[in-house]
């Protein structure tokens, strides 16, 4: 596999894409929105310039990678040649279902179709397609350069040799693939979801304050941010729809959204990419202060 496309250039999408060009990969990037495009090429650049100043790679390697690196709007041109195609867009089922339907048309036959979800069912949305046997979970974590694991989730039809061909390709980015199941939340989220929930409803029962929850947390339990500060990275809408994904696919109230969560998200206070969550990040991420609401 040599040529990849990366569907979806936001947070996660241009991590992917750079990891792979930073690897030796052809990338080609697509996104609806021109703007996202703009915004990951120069997220992609500042984040190399940082992998240079920290002498993990030279100028005439990011050079290399970048122009590895191609970037589109049309769907048909960017999947067309794909050995790979990984998608990343918005967490939305309606989405997913619409883009692998799509994806299915346009792609070679020999190209694997594979979903970086954080949480929506890997086997329904190889159902929308002619190859289920050629879809595959691949999470990586957030940030993607940096982060080592990938989740490889195995859908119900996914052949052995798409899951083989997707573990080494994973190995060939300097990654460390771990393969499950395909059931709600497979494994990351399923565990570190209801942790965050946990901590929002402990705050919403006044058990501790924000600072206290995640002082414990971070200095008890040696997590490098505590689960409120997480929960501002990773975006409270995200959190939410996966408490949704897995109080709907496992179908018990432990995994029941907490009300401040949900109300939150109405509020349009989504964490960091909102600039307020649990934390104002209105002067700056690094200097970060519990939200008026909470103090
Ligand atoms: P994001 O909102 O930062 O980016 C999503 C991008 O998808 C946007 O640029 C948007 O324009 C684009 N998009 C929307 N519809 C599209 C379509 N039909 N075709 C192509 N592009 C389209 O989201 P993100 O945080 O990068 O999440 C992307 C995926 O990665 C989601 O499935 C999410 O669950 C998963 N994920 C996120 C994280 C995280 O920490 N943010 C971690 C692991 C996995």
């Amino acid at each position: 596999m040599k040529k990849i496309t990366v569907i979806g250039a936001g947070t996660m999408g241009n991590g992917i894409a750079h990891v792979f060009a930073q690897s030796g990969f052809n990338v080609q990037l697509f996104d609806i929105s021109e703007a996202a495009l703009e915004r990951a090429l120069v997220t992609i650049g500042k984040n190399m310039d940082r992998q240079i100043a920290k002498e993990r790679m030279s100028e005439g390697d990011k050079k290399a990678a970048l122009d590895r690196l191609h970037t589109g709007t049309n769907l048909a041109k960017s999947v067309s040649h794909a050995d790979l195609i990984v998608e990343a867009a918005t967490e939305n089922k309606e989405i997913k279902f619409n883009l692998f339907k799509q994806l299915d048309e346009l792609a070679p036959a020999h190209c694997i179709l594979s979903s970086n979800t954080s949480s929506i069912s890997i086997t329904k949305i190889a159902a929308q397609t002619s190859r289920p046997d050629k879809v595959i979970g691949m999470h990586f974590m957030n940030p993607v350069p940096v982060m080592k694991l990938v989740e490889i989730i195995r859908g119900y039809s996914t052949s052995n040799e798409t899951m083989n061909a997707v573990v080494e390709m994973s190995t060939s980015l300097g990654k460390v693939p771990v393969a499950c199941n395909d059931y709600s939340g497979f494994v990351a989220n399923r565990i570190l979801m209801p942790m965050i929930n946990e901590a929002i409803i402990s705050l919403h029962e006044g058990v501790a304050g924000v600072h206290e929850i995640d002082t414990i947390m971070k200095l008890g339990m040696a997590h490098p941010m505590g689960p409120l500060q997480l929960a501002d990275f990773i975006g409270l809408d995200v959190c939410l729809s996966i408490m949704n994904v897995l109080y709907e696919g496992l179908g018990n109230t432990k995994y029941a959204p907490c009300p401040l969560l949900v109300n939150m998200v109405a509020a349009g206070k989504l964490g960091v990419k909102s600039s307020e969550g649990f934390y104002d990040y209105s002067s700056g991420v690094k200097n970060a202060t519990v939200s008026n609401q909470f103090n």
